[in-house]
């Protein structure tokens, strides 16, 4: 969500005469997109912000001038204030649903960042939960390339114990189908093949449905198989209640709906999950996986993880490892419980031992990474259509995603059959796997009349 967060700050700058460069320092306006979900991400911005302290010094003393800093994101909301007390050198805080005021924002700081000692008339804080939709203020997206990011829901509340979503990202809301369908056709026109559609809970999406009546997500799933050039569709992040039955079917139906969900559980014990204030049983999510298996039997599964939740025991762990044992995940995120300030869990006085959560992490991710070796293993020798979006980390490679999410390397014989298989969706034969992605050689290339329209995006 924040990458495709960032992709739309640029957007909104572009026509005050910003772009985004490569070249942290070749840039003019810095802006840290933050994360405050767990503690270690929040404390990153705060280093970060250390380490442009000092290269803003350097530039000062070499008489050039150094770049206007901004924070963006959750660490922004939630901090607000705190952040311009501990950096003097940040010149304004925006906070997620505001981005639409960035063009304005800058404004308003210019003055204190000219100024050699970035005095401080007054703090450029915005972190209001605007009534109106920022979405409504937003300028249409550029290209974001073959596989694209698009955000359809935001907020959540839903308000688990452990999580600062709802209080970062404020209620739930959904924009309309309308207004989804045409950011995504502009996506498609501009070189996307793969559509992810985003939200804190995605599937609790609920816009306003278009004339033909489709409700929910699964409707607008089907809405956006209409659109002529999708030819992917996936969504995250799912909460396992908003799972319907019309969503499940939707994965036996619509065939650009990928064959890969990630389905957070979060733990495989109930008395857990009812602290965590889950609203669901493991033997609910155990029934979601079920009816998915059934509506489509190949879908892989990913989820994410909390140990050492308050009041975790080490036999209620033991039923997480016993949870994914018995469903099989594909791949999945794990963490240790981290309290965040102002959330229920971080008062329970019932805490887990630092080292009790690093042992229970251990034991966790050695069986989540055998699974997804063995995932990745069974995946030798098969033909697989690949989407190429990227290229690979050596030269004459390109990398891209299998159905099932796993990133596929091949190696070209030149850079101009890397270039060209770029934004193809192409049959590959997997020949090696390993814990993170798979080695592939092409079986056939899919001739692609659009090539060119990635390299000359129509607004370019
Ligand atoms: N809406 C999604 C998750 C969003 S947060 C859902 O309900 O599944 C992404 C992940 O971060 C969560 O699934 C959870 O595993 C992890 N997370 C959230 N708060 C956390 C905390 N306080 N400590 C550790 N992990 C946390
Ligand atoms: Fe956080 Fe997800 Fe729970 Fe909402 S549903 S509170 S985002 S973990």
């Amino acid at each position: 969500m924040n990458v495709y967060d960032s992709a739309r700050m640029a957007d909104v700058l572009a026509p005050v005469g910003y772009e985004a460069t490569e070249d942290p320092d070749a840039a003019d306006l810095v802006i840290l997109n933050t994360c405050h979900i767990r503690e270690k991400a929040a404390e990153k911005v705060y280093s970060e912000l250390g380490r442009l302290r000092s290269k803003s010094a350097d530039l000062a003393a070499k008489n050039r001038p150094a770049p206007m800093v901004a924070v963006a994101g959750c660490v922004a909301q939630a901090e607000g204030a705190e952040i311009l007390r501990r950096a003097p050198n940040v010149d304004f805080v925006v906070g997620p649903q505001s981005y639409h005021s960035l063009p304005d924002l800058v404004a308003r700081a210019a003055p204190r960042f000219e100024t050699a000692t970035r005095r401080r008339l007054s703090d450029i804080i915005e972190t209001d939960f605007p009534a109106e939709s920022k979405f409504d203020h937003l300028p249409p997206t550029v290209a974001q390339g073959p596989s694209a990011f698009l955000t359809v829901q935001e907020g959540c509340d839903k308000f688990c114990a452990f999580c600062v979503v709802p209080y970062t990202r404020g209620a739930e809301y959904s924009r309309s189908v309308d207004d989804v369908i045409s950011e995504a056709r502009i996506l498609v026109e501009r070189g996307a093949r793969e559509i992810t559609l985003l939200g804190q809970n995605v599937n609790a999406y609920h816009g306003i449905p278009s004339g033909d009546g489709k409700e929910g997500l699964a409707g607008l799933i089907r809405s956006m198989a209409d659109i002529d050039g999708l030819k992917r569709i996936r969504y995250t992040t799912s909460h396992p209640t908003d799972m319907s039955a019309a969503l499940i079917s939707a994965h036996a139906e619509v065939p650009a709906l990928m064959p890969y969900l990630h389905l957070p559980v979060q733990s495989g014990s109930d008395q857990v999950l009812s602290r965590m204030n889950r609203r669901h049983s493991s033997a609910d999510y155990l029934a979601v996986v079920d009816g998915l298996r059934r509506a489509k039997p190949d879908i892989a599964l990913s989820s994410d993880f909390i140990v050492g939740h308050p009041g975790e025991t080490e036999e209620a762990f033991e039923q997480t490892l016993a949870l994914i044992r018995e469903v099989g995940f594909a791949q999945a995120y794990s963490f240790k419980y981290s309290p965040r300030p102002g959330t229920p869990a971080a008062d329970a006085d019932d805490q887990i031992s630092k080292s009790d959560k690093s042992e229970r992490l251990e034991r966790l991710q050695e069986l989540l990474n055998e699974q997804q070796m063995s995932f990745n293993q069974r995946s030798v020798g098969a033909v697989l259509p690949v989407l190429f979006d990227r290229p690979g980390k050596q030269p004459h490679q390109i990398a891209g995603r299998s159905p099932h999410m796993q990133a596929v390397h091949l190696d070209c014989a030149d850079g101009a059959e890397a270039d060209s298989l770029f934004g193809t969706i192409s049959d590959v034969k997997i020949v090696s796997a390993h814990a993170n992605s798979l080695k592939a050689r092409l079986v056939a290339a899919e001739p692609m009349l659009s090539a060119q329209a990635f390299r000359e995006p129509a607004n370019a």
